[in-house]
This record gives C-alpha cells, structure tokens and sequence, in this order.
C-alpha cells in the first residue's frame, strides 16, 4: 500500500494567494509584469514537486527540501545580495505557502529533522489509523481527494481566495488582470483529477 499523500491546499489556492499577495504588493512596488509573475510563480511553484514523489520519505511530497523552510531563505538572502525587491518578495511568497500547507496535512518544515510539523487539521484523527483508512480506497489518493471536498471549510476557503483574488488584483493591479485566468488551470487539473478518483472508487 502506498503512503503517498495527496495535495491539501489546492494549487488555484495557493495561485490565488500568490496573485492577492503580488497585488497588494504592485500598489507599492510598481512591479513589471515579469515581477508580478514570478512572486505569484514562487506561490505555487513547489507543489510540482509532487512529480518527484518517489524520493520522498513516505513517498510524500511535503518531505521534500522543497516544502521546507530552507528554499524561502534562500530566495529571500538571494534578494538581499542582489538588492532586487521582488526577488525578496517571492521568497515571502514562497515561504506562506509553505506556512499555509502546515495547517491542512503539514510539511517537514525544519527539513533536517524529518519531521512533520503543523496543526495538520484535515488529517489529526485519523493519522494513528492512517494505513486503515487509505485501505478502504482502490487508490489511496481518493481519501485525500475525497476528504478535501467533503470539507465545508475548504471550500469556503476554496471560493473566498477566488473571489478575493478577483476583487484585490481588479482594485491594485488592473493591468496585469488576464494573469488571474491562469486559476482556472490550476482548478482543472484538481477537479478532472475529482472526477477521475470518484469514477475509479464508483466502480
Ligand atoms: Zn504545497
């Protein structure tokens, strides 16, 4: 039985978190638009890591270096040297998503320790059982994916970012408006992946 764990906080979250951050932060910064994309990139961009599951302690992607504390750093002392803001600023956005993944299944934060940290909300009760519960699933995704939806919570966080999102990148950053379609990507590919778990536990 695999342990891999599937993604909590949905990549469009962590987009649309990304692009309010960027917004806000355009009012003051006046970034390019090379800038403004490459803050809200670093909001989601360490989620692909998940395409490099296999290396990860449990074969879940939150152990990984990337969703750690040590990239942010690294970013951030990056943009210090170069004295580039928004070089700064994308390391912020980096590490709030990582601060944000500790709270629904956590992240192996401190790295070195190998352990994972968080409040790790979604996942608590179940975690001295976990084996038990991912054995009800043909594929052990679906209890991620399932339990994910089946939460109010979520998708109320889900749909507030969204429309936050909106409104914040309308008011603080007009010209760079198309950049937010980009969250519907992001949404495809979880809700195909919805579909296709739901398909596949239906049978
Ligand atoms: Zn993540």
């Amino acid at each position: 039985m695999s342990k891999k764990k599937g993604i909590g906080i949905h990549i469009n979250s962590h987009f649309a978190i990304g692009v309010i951050f960027a917004s806000i932060l355009h009012h003051f910064f006046d970034f390019t638009l090379l800038e403004f994309l490459l803050i809200i990139v670093a909001s989601f961009v360490c989620d692909l890591d998940i395409f490099f599951s296999k290396y990860a302690k449990d074969r879940n992607h939150r152990n990984l270096i990337t969703h750690s504390i040590l990239p942010s750093v690294f970013i951030i002392v990056l943009g210090i040297i170069f004295g580039w803001t928004a070089l700064i600023i994308s390391g912020i956005a980096y590490f709030i998503h990582i601060f944000v993944d500790l709270f629904d299944w956590g992240t192996n934060f401190l790295y070195f320790s190998r352990k994972t940290y968080g409040p790790r909300f979604l996942i608590r009760k179940e975690e001295k059982n976990l084996q038990e519960y991912l054995a009800k699933y043909k594929n052990p995704h679906s209890f991620f994916d399932f339990k994910y939806y089946n939460n109010k919570v979520n998708i109320s966080i889900e749909i507030s970012l969204f429309v936050i999102m909106m409104i914040v990148i309308f008011i603080f950053a007009i010209e760079y408006f198309l950049v937010s379609f980009f969250y519907f990507l992001g949404l495809y590919f979880h809700l195909s992946r919805h579909f296709k778990l739901k398909r596949i536990e239906a049978k």
